[in-house]
């Protein structure tokens, strides 16, 4: 059963909320976000819902089932084979056990960089998050700076 007033006050909960990177929740709907202050007043009940799995227009590499993604603890989604489950009696999983990180997606755009006449890459983070940037940046692993051309623009 689904519980539809607020635990703490009794009133109603607000629609579904999903936020930029993909969660899902529900205020309680005496909470109002006030200008003035810059805080949230009245009841301050959040109601988190499970990630959604999605099914993915996708086949599993190892058995030819679907693709579902999920999202985990830590904010990192993954792709997994739809038959794997977890049984948290037993401790173990059961089914396929076929799963791939999902990375940032990259995309080049015809657009030059304000700052180095480079091209700009457009960048989707595995969380949702989006931005251009100048093709010429990178990450050096070893010393663990930015390299190249530092120009970014978060895009809504
Ligand atoms: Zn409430
Ligand atoms: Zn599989
Ligand atoms: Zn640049």
């Amino acid at each position: 059963m689904e519980d539809k007033s607020c635990p703490k006050c009794g009133s109603a909960l607000s629609e579904i909320i999903t936020t930029k990177s993909g969660k899902r929740l529900q205020r309680c709907s005496t909470s109002v976000w006030s200008k003035e202050t810059g805080k949230t007043e009245g009841c301050d009940f959040v109601k988190w819902l499970p990630f959604e799995p999605q099914t993915l227009d996708e086949k599993c590499p190892k058995c030819g089932a679907p693709l579902i993604v999920t999202m985990t603890r830590f904010n990192k989604k993954m792709k997994k084979c739809s038959t794997n489950s977890w049984d948290p009696k037993t401790k173990t999983a059961s089914g396929c056990d076929y799963f791939a990180w999902i990375q940032a997606t990259v995309e080049e755009l015809d657009e030059d960089c304000p700052k180095c006449s480079s091209k700009l890459v457009k960048v989707e983070t595995p969380s949702g998050k989006k931005m251009k940037k100048c093709s010429t940046s990178g990450w050096d692993k070893v010393n663990k700076v930015a390299t190249g051309c530092d120009y970014i623009e978060w895009l809504q």
